[in-house]
């Protein structure tokens, strides 16, 4: 693709090119405003104030913005989805993994942000949501995308078949008990729509039962967005035949043994019942409180590229700042040189 980029020292870029340099170099790039950066910055306005630099790097090869670009449309068929394709993205997988890069610099800001206000009392938070079959790549949505962040400010959950105490309560019960508190990024691998795939498929609950979760589900959503959860779900999309490869490669290596289930060939097995299910998951709780993103997942760099620009969306959206001392910080410091005198 021809670029036609300025070459002009656009701050906005810098990110993204100390990102480059520290993938080259192999140390992490310093974070704009943090002390080994304070030396240069010297001069930089009061980093209370500081807006977070967006990570605009590349931001022209995104045809179309991620969200538009991998939102539920109207008419939307999952059995004609191209898991291979990239959506919206124009760019090489070079350049998504260095805007990755850039995006995890700025993620980890906000993120530091956001952990600092549920710190201050605070209550807002962000949950991701990780759907998809087995070998569709939720676990490296988790070690590449939120590893890029603080693990203190994360509260991550998996979720596979129920354990005794959990199927002797509601199915949302253990939804509801491992919700993110304030300042956390709570992230789910597997969620509350298990219920309606899996379960929906081996008809492990009755249908009836089932066809009222759909609605259950949005109203469970909206009332955690209400309490000020901003919720993100993705659904990872993986075709048939780099399943297949996913799968021969966790058989053909005794390192990935490990990942691999007998189960998971019996669930490959019905994938058209699972495209169904997932179709109806799509269409009943696409809802404007918690949308649908649907991720071509074939290309692990793209899927991984995506979800990381929905999560950064995210918390842009929450428009972060520090919070506030609640003490007075002229006494504290004069307290402190005295104590140093
Ligand atoms: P994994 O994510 O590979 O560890 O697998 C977890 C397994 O648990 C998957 O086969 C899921 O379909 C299954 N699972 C998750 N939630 C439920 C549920 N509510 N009922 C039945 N099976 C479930
Ligand atoms: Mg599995």
């Amino acid at each position: 693709m021809a670029k036609t980029k300025a070459k002009s020292e656009d701050p906005k870029k810098l990110s993204k090119k100390a990102a480059k340099a520290a993938a080259k170099s192999g140390k992490k790039a310093k974070k704009p405003g943090s002390a080994e950066d304070r030396s240069v910055d010297a001069d930089a306005a009061d980093p209370a104030l500081a807006p977070v630099p967006e990570t605009t790097a590349e931001i022209e090869d995104w045809a179309t913005p991620p969200r538009e670009a991998l939102g539920v449309v109207d008419g939307f068929q999952i059995r004609d989805f191209d898991a291979a394709a990239t959506p919206g993205w124009t760019g090489s997988r070079a350049e998504a993994e260095a805007r990755l890069a850039a995006l995890g610099e700025e993620m980890s800001e906000l993120q530091e942000r956001l952990f600092a206000e549920g710190r201050s009392g605070g209550r807002r938070a962000v949950l991701l949501v990780i759907q998809g079959l087995d070998t569709a790549g939720k676990g490296g949505i988790v070690r590449h995308v939120i590893g890029m962040v603080d693990p203190q400010g994360v509260s991550l959950r998996s979720f596979g078949v129920p354990t005794q105490e959990e199927r002797s309560h509601h199915y949302l019960w253990r939804i509801d008990r491992s919700l993110p508190p304030g300042g956390k990024i709570g992230v789910f691998d597997r969620s509350q729509y298990e219920d309606v795939l899996v379960v929906r498929v081996d008809g492990l609950a009755p249908l009836e039962e089932i066809e009222a979760r759909y609605e259950e589900i949005n109203q469970f959503e909206k009332a955690l967005v209400d309490r000020e959860t901003y919720v993100v779900k993705v659904a990872l999309v993986v075709s048939p035949q780099e399943q297949y490869q996913r799968l021969r490669e966790r058989l053909e290596r005794p390192d990935k043994h490990w990942k691999f289930s007998l189960g998971d060939l019996k669930v490959r097995a019905k994938r058209p019942a699972y495209d169904e299910a997932y179709q109806l998951v799509l269409e009943r709780t696409n809802t404007s409180w918690a949308p649908w993103y649907v991720i071509p997942a074939d290309n692990k760099w793209f899927a991984r590229l995506a979800v990381a620009e929905l999560l950064v969306q995210a918390l842009r959206d929450l428009d972060l700042t520090w919070p506030a001392a609640d003490f007075d910080v002229t006494a504290a410091m004069a307290e402190l040189d005295a104590q140093q005198q």
